[in-house]
């Protein structure tokens, strides 16, 4: 009998592509798989007949060899449906069907787990960021249970094979018309049973403990930066290797000095008349106090640098700055005495002399007035 255009089988047309043929011989074959048409020879020829052509047409070699020689190009090469030479049927079923039932593999938790990540926020002052320091940390974790040596199994007894899926872990489902393979619902997928469980753990092989950990953080650490300890996340599964742990840092706002990257920043309040005749200061740094000369008339804002009293940065590099920023303060609670003495002052402020004495007012007063000169009101 004369075999039927595998294009024409599954109804596509000849630059179908991939997803097409998938498509049109999924249709085809939940239409006719012989488990929902059982003893109707019509379908299941139909059936054999689709899944040949998807075969043939899924397979980019052997699709070029029938657009070229047609049936004679791959003659032998298709299965036809059910046995045959070719690849087998759960081949093509697992790839066309994977996609419906999630995976080719059996779903649940297999053997072998690796634990989980765990995450650990460790709050730090800026001088502990900056300077590193050993931190002990108390994160809660399993340990094997010593009752049962963590096989989760009353002493005297031991885990037996699972009935279910013999000792396999997977059992094959019927799921509509398809097989499936499953994680066994009995043991969930560990291949064992324990009949009588150990008293001390429940059964589960491992008991909850908190346990301290020594953290070396690195000098010059930063809030984001992160710290991992490989091995000490969460105990795997059935023998499985253990997660890791990560240790990130948070550093607790400092109430002097601010911090960006490698730069520290600190405001300095300096009275009237120091930023006038100029002095020496003592400003805080990390190390302790150092003195910074203020030259006179330093005006308000003007920012002062200390080279290298900022932070070394952890992954190396020079220290950055300690930037100083003088604020120039207004006194308060004057008395009649001080309030005179500035009045007098004042006085001798109003130019008279023929010298400025405010290095902003003159250029702003005449900004004013060239603003308002502008608007013509
Ligand atoms: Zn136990
Ligand atoms: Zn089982």
């Amino acid at each position: 009998m004369a075999k039927r255009d595998y294009y024409e089988i599954l109804g596509i047309s000849r630059d179908a592509g991939e997803k097409e043929i998938k498509r049109a011989y999924r249709k085809l074959a939940m239409k006719y798989h012989p488990d929902r048409n059982p003893d109707d020879t019509e379908a299941e020829n139909k059936f054999k007949e689709a899944s040949e052509a998807y075969e043939i047409l899924a397979d980019q070699s052997k699709r070029a060899a029938y657009d070229q020689f047609g049936h004679a190009g791959v003659d032998g090469q298709a299965g036809g449906g059910f046995g045959g030479g070719g690849a087998s049927f759960s081949d093509i079923f697992g790839d066309v069907f994977g996609d419906i039932f999630g995976g080719g593999g059996a779903g649940g938790r297999g053997r072998n787990t690796r634990g989980a990540d765990l995450r650990y926020t460790l709050e730090l002052d800026l001088e502990e960021a900056v300077k590193g320091k050993t931190v002990q940390i108390k994160i809660p974790g399993h340990r094997e249970c010593e009752v049962c040596d963590g096989s989760g199994a009353e002493k005297g007894s031991s885990p037996e094979t699972c009935g279910t899926c013999k000792g396999m872990g997977q059992v094959r489902m019927q799921q509509g018309f398809f097989t499936v393979q499953q994680a066994c619902p009995t043991c969930r997928g560990s291949g064992q049973v324990i009949k009588s469980p150990c008293k001390a753990c429940h059964g589960q092989g491992r008991v909850q403990e908190e346990k301290t950990l020594s953290v070396k953080v690195p000098p010059g650490v930063d809030t984001g930066d992160r710290i991992r300890l490989s091995g000490e996340g969460e105990m795997g599964i059935d023998g499985g290797p253990p997660g890791d742990l990560y240790v990130q840092m948070a550093v607790r706002e400092h109430s002097i000095f601010t911090r960006d990257g490698r730069n520290l920043y600190c405001e300095v309040p300096i009275s009237i008349v120091d930023a006038s005749l100029g002095g020496e200061l003592e400003v805080p740094t990390l190390d302790g106090r150092v003195k910074l000369k203020i030259p006179p008339e330093t005006q308000t804002g003007k920012l002062f640098r200390l080279r290298n009293k900022g932070v070394s940065p952890v992954r190396g590099g020079p220290a950055g700055d300690l930037l100083c920023r003088v604020i120039v303060e207004t006194p308060v609670n004057l008395t009649k005495r001080q309030k005179e003495l500035l009045e007098e002052f004042q006085q001798t402020l109003d130019g008279s002399n023929g010298t400025e004495h405010g290095p902003k007012k003159t250029s702003w007063f005449e900004g004013v007035k060239s603003f308002f000169d502008e608007m013509k009101f």
